[in-house]
């Protein structure tokens, strides 16, 4: 059966296969920036991220986190399981960067004494503003039973992946997270993980191999994805 695009975002595309309860999801070169005001593409990125998750999501699901990851089915497709996705992108921080320099005042690069979690509401045209509990029960995002699920699997992810990173010379700054449920509403971590959607540094130089290389105009940024890659895999990418 031909598939179907069923939904196109900024740098992934969701095919529906015919196949129930699984769908595709293909990841692009395009990157975007600042609400999709900075546009580009980056060689390669749609292979390295694809296989990037792939691993981080086995590596997770290995140590007992639920993820929508299936099976990898090309150098950029992967077969995940259909979820109906929580409006929230769910942000964990080990230390000071981004949005958080401005919001708290504090330097980039500050540790934190413990990881923070934070809740964004997955709106484009709002800008996805930072939510806290009480917007996210009004607007009906999540059953609190659900959120404080999400929060638990969300900080357990970053206390398998800090150590993960650590052995391998890269420090997890901070990342984001997506969830959602199957038809029997178990839950499950979504999206992807990769340069795209976390920040890494170098352990030793704090030199970023992350798509901050594309928001600052920092040069080499495929140079470092696949750095990256080949630090966290120890192999190389099938491009
Ligand atoms: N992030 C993301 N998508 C977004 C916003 C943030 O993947 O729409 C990631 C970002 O790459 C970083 C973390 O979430 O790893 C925290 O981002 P922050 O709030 O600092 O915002 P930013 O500075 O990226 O706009």
């Amino acid at each position: 059966m031909e598939w179907i695009r069923i939904y196109e975002g900024k740098a992934k595309i969701l095919f529906e296969t015919g196949e129930r309860g699984s769908v595709v999801q293909r990841f692009k070169n395009d990157a975007t920036a600042f609400n999709a005001l900075k546009k580009g593409s980056i060689p390669n990125k749609g292979a390295i991220n694809c296989q990037l998750s792939s691993h981080l999501f086995q590596f997770l699901e290995s140590n007992g986190i639920r993820t929508h990851f299936l099976e990898r089915i090309s150098p950029i497709d992967m077969k995940i399981r259909q979820l109906r996705m929580v409006g929230l992108e769910v942000v964990v921080r080990n230390r000071v960067a981004g949005s958080l320099v401005k919001r708290l005042g504090m330097e980039e690069g500050t540790p934190l004494a413990q990881p923070i979690l934070e809740w964004y509401y997955k709106r484009d045209d709002l800008g996805d503003p930072l939510v806290n509990r009480d917007h996210i029960r009004i607007l009906r995002l999540a059953e609190d039973a659900v959120l404080a699920q999400i929060g638990q699997m969300a900080k357990r992810a970053n206390d398998l992946l800090v150590p993960y990173f650590a052995e391998r010379g890269i420090l997890l700054v901070d990342m984001k997270f997506e969830f959602g449920t199957d038809e029997t509403g178990s839950l499950f971590l979504g999206d992807e993980i990769s340069g795209d959607t976390c920040r890494f540094w170098d352990a030793t130089t704090h030199d970023k191999m992350d798509k901050d290389r594309f928001r600052q105009d920092l040069g080499k940024i495929e140079e470092n994805y696949l750095a990256l890659f080949r630090r966290v895999t120890r192999h190389e990418p099938e491009i």
